[in-house]
């Protein structure tokens, strides 16, 4: 190995690792799929690098904000009793806005009101910080504020990264890197993006008191709530809004489909999009006194089964979002449980390579199979259609406004006589509409 010149580099492989030559893995990437694979594979005592650009790890990571716990509960067994988990969601809301009103629709049930509780919302700067110390407390060295530039490839085999100009080399190497991975790219497996497998998102971090979160939600001490937001929020794009409560703040963000957004034909500015979305008065009332304490945009994969990137090569595998492991069915929003899911799958795939001491191609295949025993490649294939299904147009414009209207119709009391009720909705439900619902419930039926 070479003089490596970044600092804190030298101090973590002198304070950790007699070894210099070779680290056993290294990860790319201190996310939430990085971080999953690093503390597995530290916990069978491998020698493990994580590398992150970010000053620290969540820094750079943006969610919506709800980890569904159910999925992974068994795969993290000792880490849900400490993880920093904001609230337990125990209200799912929809809302489909029109532009001059909006429907909402709010669930509540046992097997969401108790233990052991579906789903969570988090805040990624305070978990992923936590989740860090975790995997060092294992024995995995993290070094942050470091930017992987390239993988070194020799004999055909990825066997190490390039970072800061000096080369650090590894059995395997794990990209954890996110969305847009360059590494995946760089070991040939994954080609640049196609804008319609990827949407885009913002989100805002509005600071409020708990007391007031749990007056304005209806909330019982540390319980949470979660809303979808369908409809005039986008302008009648494809996407959606979000508000999730968290202990003492609302995580509230727009997520627009980028080839949508790009044939839009009025511009369409998404950070514009979440400041009329935090006027309406539905979003306006529940937010107010709040002060705005974080910002950030970032892009989602949405692609589905078809646009995953190939998931190993000789020396490398590929996990969380650099995979494409993030699925919108338009009720649920998932991506974290599924990163953490194939950084795991990853490290035992690592693991059962190790064995043999075999990283080839072959060798490391057992990383698909694994997934695909598992609920991240059933729910990939059982959901295949989802992107289709959303990507029709009037789920955006046409029916939220139909809706809406048929609801004010039905609501309102006129100064004289008021129509009965069917003919009412009837007025609405002519024939050529009824054909045209028809066609799209064909679509919908494929979820
Ligand atoms: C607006 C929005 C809302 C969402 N809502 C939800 C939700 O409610 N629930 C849910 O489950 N999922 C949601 N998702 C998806 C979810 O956030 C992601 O699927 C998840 O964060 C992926 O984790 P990851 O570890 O794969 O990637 P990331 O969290 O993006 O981590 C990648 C890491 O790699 C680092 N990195 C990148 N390149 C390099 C490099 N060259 N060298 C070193 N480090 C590098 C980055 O700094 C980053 O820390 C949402 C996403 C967005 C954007």
């Amino acid at each position: 190995m070479g003089t490596i010149t970044v600092p804190i580099i030298l101090e973590k492989l002198k304070e950790g690792y007699d070894q210099l030559e070779k680290f056993d893995v290294i990860v790319v990437g201190g996310g939430l799929a990085g971080l999953a694979a690093a503390y597995t594979l530290a916990q069978h005592d491998l020698e493990v690098l994580v590398l992150e650009r970010g000053d620290y790890c969540g820094a750079k990571n943006l969610t919506g904000g709800r980890l569904y716990i159910n999925p992974i509960r068994n795969l993290f067994p000792d880490l849900w009793q400490k993880a920093p988990l904001e609230r337990p969601i125990v209200r799912e809301g929809v809302m489909i806005m029109a532009a001059e009103g909006s429907l909402a629709i709010n669930y509540t049930g046992a097997d969401l009101a108790s233990e052991p509780y579906q789903s969570y919302s988090v805040l990624r700067a305070k978990f992923d910080r936590w989740f860090a110390r975790e995997v060092e407390r294992q024995g995995a060295a993290i070094v942050t504020k470091t930017r992987v530039s390239d993988v070194i490839i020799q004999d055909g085999q990825v066997c190490g990264v390039r970072a800061d100009g000096e080369e650090l080399r590894a059995d395997v190497v794990i990209a954890c890197d996110g969305v847009l991975s360059l590494i995946a790219e760089k070991a040939g497996l994954r080609k640049p993006g196609n804008a319609k497998d990827y949407a885009v998102g913002v989100k805002e971090v509005i600071e409020l008191e708990a007391g007031l979160i749990e007056e304005r939600f209806g909330l019982e001490g540390n319980e949470g709530a979660a809303c979808l937001f369908m409809g005039a929020v986008t302008k009648g794009i494809f996407g959606g809004g979000f508000l999730y409560t968290n202990q003492n703040s609302l995580s509230l963000g727009i997520v627009v489909g980028i080839s949508d957004l790009i044939a839009s034909e009025s511009a369409v500015s998404i950070p514009a999009l979440l400041e009329e979305f935090k006027q309406r008065p539905e979003i306006a009332r529940l937010i107010k006194d709040g002060t705005s304490v974080e910002y950030g945009a970032h892009v989602i994969p949405e692609g589905g089964a078809a646009a995953l990137t190939r998931l190993y090569g000789p020396g490398i595998l590929v996990a969380g979002d650099a995979a494409g492991f993030a699925m919108n069915i338009g009720i649920t929003v998932r991506g974290m449980e599924y990163a953490m899911a194939s950084g795991y799958y990853a490290a035992q795939a690592v693991l059962k390579a190790r064995e043999k001491n075999d990283y080839s191609v072959q060798a490391l295949s057992s990383y698909e199979a694994l997934l695909k025993e598992s609920f991240v490649m059933k729910d990939f294939l059982n959901f295949k259609n989802a992107p289709l299904a959303l990507s029709n147009p009037r789920l955006y414009s046409h029916y939220p406004e139909l809706i809406n209207d048929i609801m004010a119709d039905l609501y309102s009391v006129p100064a004289g006589q008021k129509e009965r009720l069917y003919p009412t909705i009837r007025k609405y439900l002519n024939w050529r509409e009824m054909l045209a619902m028809a066609g799209d419930m064909r679509k919908v039926m494929k979820l």
